[in-house]
């Protein structure tokens, strides 16, 4: 378990917004050469709008009047969005990868998954949780490359593709026909039009 424990006076102080925001100045202006504070600052800015978001992504399915409280300046950084989204879906799959159910992470909090679009954001610019799988890197890479998708009811399907390859790994030919590993909270469970657009429009047939 990796924490801090803080006094409580100073606890106290830093649940209101406006202190968290002037204590972050003094640490960076206290703490850091003049020219690392700007990108300190600025990475600052980043992680706590990605947590903004994160959270937003997560509660707004089952709760559609969350309104987005970031400012426009932070929600238009495509840091913000892909951090943000990046966290929800890691958090909604509790680190574990949707395809092959493999969950792996450090004591520092590094994970194996990454959050995959279903629909790329270049298309539809879908940062739902619906619309992401937490996947490892093999399976990430085997899904964007259209080698396995989800059916309608939430099956794995195999390209042929992936029989007729030499040296493949076998684990991902059995994944065949295995319930996907989705979420706790079905609202966050992958939406069944975005997989079927994966179906259409990637998943290798041939
Ligand atoms: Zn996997």
């Amino acid at each position: 378990m990796v924490g801090a424990r803080l006094d409580e006076n100073l606890y106290d102080l830093i649940r209101l917004e406006e202190n968290r925001d002037r204590l972050r100045s003094v640490l960076i202006e206290t703490y850091f050469s003049p020219e690392a504070r700007q990108p300190v600052s600025e990475q600052s800015t980043i992680n706590r709008g990605a947590f903004v978001f994160s959270g937003e992504l997560l509660r707004r399915p089952e709760d559609p009047t969350v309104q987005e409280t970031l400012s426009l300046e932070e929600a238009y950084l495509p840091a913000v969005r892909d951090q943000g989204f990046r966290r929800a879906v890691v958090t909604a799959y509790s680190h574990r990868c949707a395809l092959c159910g493999i969950r792996v992470r450090t004591l520092n909090g590094h994970t194996a998954v990454t959050a995959a679009h279903i629909v790329p954001w270049s298309e539809t610019q879908d940062d739902r949780p619906a619309n992401g799988m937490a996947l490892c890197r093999m399976c990430h890479w085997t899904f964007d490359e259209g080698l396995l998708g989800v059916s309608r009811v939430y099956e794995v399907i195999a390209s042929r593709q992936l029989n007729t390859l030499d040296n493949l790994p076998g684990y991902l030919t059995n994944l065949e026909g295995r319930g996907i590993v989705g979420p706790d909270r079905k609202p966050l469970w992958p939406d069944t039009e975005s997989l079927r657009w994966h179906r259409e429009n990637v998943l290798r047939t041939q």
